[in-house]
């Protein structure tokens, strides 16, 4: 415990999320071969850098050629500032409330914005705290989320900026693919030919003119623009699940492993967990592994299957918060490893594996792999 009462996530464990920051060097450094001379790499570190560590990624990532981070809110970019970032460009890709505009510029953060009341309502704070804050216009070109739709909206909040040149800096403007990961690629044509638009409609860009997520950097190589923002791929994981080829290969940074805490006999008609809704067809050899869905191991991961001594074991009963029971083929000893996602011997278990059965993407895997879980880093 912290003096102010926070948990500190030590190293006690023995459920970890392992990370290699060897592979996410790779993934980057591989993605920056590729890029015209003029074209920087942000990479996108969001939502505990998607599961596998904030700054311990950005460092990764940094060391590999990035040139800049995206993030969603403010208080991830804050978490890099204080890592030591100073200098590297670190863009929020979220709205935030323009009351928040001044803790942002002094943060020297950068922040999407999409509309002109935001820009109006900052404007004085900024002016009062003589501070700027970087702004990168976002443009809906067919996501529907954020961002300015047609070219009148658009022109007013680019005068507004040029008009306020000590609250702002109009740093960039940019859009989101809805479809870039698809086969089908009219959708993400429609889109790049609105952002053309929209952006032709100005006399002048700013410095970052953006489009590509991991998808288009893959799949659309000729999209555009001075800066991909690059994610899923970086942590080697295919932006598409299985829809696509990948046109280079990646390598997955993250496993997730576990041991037998307890290991038993149960006799046939004995059942297991909550609900009883497992029940030994026989005698068999049952065993307990320490995580459950406050980790991210979600109940409906009941039926599917984890590692252990090479083989497949699977998932008897519900999942419990914080731990679940697998049937196990002999028995093992207490300490033997269990593999949840990652390689063991010639078998291996992708997120993707385990976003086909919970009938999700391996994005929401990885990010959902609890806070409390160590994570421990390999080059
Ligand atoms: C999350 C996000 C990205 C990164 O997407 P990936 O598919 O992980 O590469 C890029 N741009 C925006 C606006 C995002 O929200």
């Amino acid at each position: 415990m912290r003096e102010d009462g926070k948990m500190v996530v030590g190293k006690h464990r023995n459920t970890k999320v392992i990370v290699d920051l060897g592979a996410i060097k790779e993934n980057v450094a591989q993605e920056k071969r590729q890029l015209e001379a003029d074209q920087k790499l942000f990479a996108v570190v969001k939502a505990n850098a998607y599961g596998h560590g904030l700054v311990e990624v950005a460092q990764a990532a940094s060391q590999a050629g990035a040139d800049g981070f995206c993030v969603a809110v403010i208080d991830e970019g804050v978490a890099l500032r204080q890592a030591g970032f100073e200098q590297e460009p670190i863009l929020i890709l979220g709205v935030n409330p323009a009351s928040e505009a001044t803790y942002m510029a002094s943060y020297n953060l950068s922040v999407a914005v999409s509309s002109l009341d935001f820009l109006q309502a900052a404007q004085p704070e900024l002016l009062k705290a003589k501070l700027k804050l970087r702004v990168h216009l976002a443009l809906d070109t067919g996501m529907g989320r954020i961002g300015f739709k047609d070219v009148a909206t658009l022109k007013e909040a680019v005068a507004y900026l040029n008009a306020n040149p000590q609250a702002f800096v109009f740093e960039g403007i940019f859009t989101h693919f809805a479809q870039a990961d698809s086969k089908d690629t009219s959708y993400y044509h429609q889109q790049l030919a609105k952002f053309k638009e929209l952006t032709g409609s100005l006399e002048q860009l700013p410095p970052y003119v953006h489009v590509a997520n991991s998808a288009a950097a893959l799949w659309h190589h000729d999209c555009g623009g001075n800066v991909i923002r690059y994610g899923i791929s970086m942590y080697g994981l295919n932006p598409s699940g299985r829809e696509l080829e990948l046109p280079r290969p990646l390598k997955p940074a993250l496993s997730l492993v576990s041991e037998l805490v307890h290991v038993k006999q149960v006799a046939k008609g004995e059942s297991i967990g909550y609900g009883s809704t497992y029940t030994a067809s026989e005698d068999e050899w049952i065993g307990t592994v320490p995580l459950g869905y406050a980790d991210g191991w979600l109940r409906r991961m009941q039926g599917f299957a984890v590692l252990i001594a090479g083989q497949y074991c699977p998932i008897v009963g519900r999942v419990c918060m914080d731990q679940f029971m697998v049937k196990l083929p002999a028995n093992l000893a207490l300490g033997t490893k269990v593999t949840l996602i990652g390689k063991d011997g010639s078998e291996e278990i992708t997120a993707q594996d385990v976003a086909d059965y919970a009938h999700t993407i391996h994005y929401e895997i990885t990010c959902c792999l609890g806070e409390r879980l160590p994570r421990i880093y390999r080059e």
